[in-house]
């Protein structure tokens, strides 16, 4: 019993390096492919809830790593923020969204923002130097923020917030419904819009507890005034249900997978063809 004990401790411990290994080898690689701007950007369609009409898009990572094929944002966002690697990051991806929605001058943008570049305290000034250098107007951007940094240090949060919206740039409460989200964090940061998990919308197959949290919470949002978008709408139905639980914008596969700016321009003309 001993040896097949030792045996065993032997084992998950040649486990834990292999996967320790792994994880260096992947934040090496990670680290290259930011210094030589590897990753690239993809834009999900964000559409108007009642005519489906495209009104904007919200930029995605990509890695694809040499070697490997594609990262999950998933995988490659945690390795990013753990090491510190996420403010150049982050900083990419908003310099090349907005450089890139220069050519659609009637969309909005929507780029994700991870809690450690927020504890940067010269966040706001960097993206202030990114929308000078792209010559994008800030109010046709939104940071997407999930509530995490906001119950753990809701003081220094609200002095960040208040910096970026010096800068006239908006932010939205994102992944709502997914964790432990609190409609009062809404109120108290004075959020621009809210964002609904996938989570969410997926369970509202599921039957009417779902139905009624969705109707809560979008008429919550709604009575602070704070418009509401929907992720993840993968159905018809779920459209339907959103548009009349008082959603404003839906995005999911159902309107349009991420995508390259060159499927984005298509999708633009047409737009605009009417
Ligand atoms: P998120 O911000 O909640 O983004 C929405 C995710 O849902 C995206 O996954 C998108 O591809 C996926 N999605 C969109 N429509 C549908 C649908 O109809 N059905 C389903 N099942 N999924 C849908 P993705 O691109 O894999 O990104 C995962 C997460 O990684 C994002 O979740 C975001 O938290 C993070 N992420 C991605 N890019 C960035 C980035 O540039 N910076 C930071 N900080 N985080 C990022
Ligand atoms: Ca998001
Ligand atoms: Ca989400
Ligand atoms: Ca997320």
């Amino acid at each position: 019993a001993k040896e097949t004990g030792r045996g065993r401790a032997e084992y998950y411990r040649k486990e834990m390096d292999a996967e320790r290994e792994e994880r260096n080898k992947l934040e090496i690689d990670l680290r290259i492919a930011i210094e030589r701007r590897e990753l690239t950007v993809l834009y999900q369609p964000v559409v108007e809830a009642g005519t489906w009409r495209l009104v904007g898009l919200e930029a995605l990572c990509r890695w694809d790593r040499p070697g490997y094929g594609y990262v999950s944002p998933d995988v490659f966002i945690p390795i990013a923020e753990s090491t510190g690697l996420i403010d150049q990051l982050g900083l990419f991806v908003l310099h090349r969204a907005c450089e890139t929605i220069a050519a659609w001058p009637e969309l909005k943008l929507a780029v994700n923002i991870s809690p450690g570049q927020f504890r940067d305290p010269a966040f706001a000034v960097h993206v202030g130097s990114v929308f000078r250098k792209t010559g994008t107007k800030p109010s046709r951007v939104t940071l997407e923020m999930t509530e995490g940094y906001f119950i753990q240090n809701p003081e220094r949060a609200r002095g960040a917030l208040a910096k970026l919206r010096q800068l006239g740039v908006k932010i939205a409460l994102d992944d709502f419904g997914a964790g432990f989200s609190s409609v009062g964090y809404l109120r108290q940061f004075g959020f621009d819009r809210m964002k609904i998990d996938k989570s969410l919308v997926h369970a509202l197959a599921e039957g009417s507890r779902a139905v009624d949290m969705l109707h809560a919470t979008v008429s919550l949002a709604r009575s602070l005034d704070i418009p509401v978008t929907a992720e993840g709408v993968e159905t018809k139905d779920q459209a339907v249900a959103l548009k009349l639980s008082g959603c404003d914008e839906l995005q999911g596969y159902l309107f349009g997978k991420p995508m390259t700016a060159q499927e984005v321009d298509a999708l633009y003309r047409k737009r605009s063809e009417g």
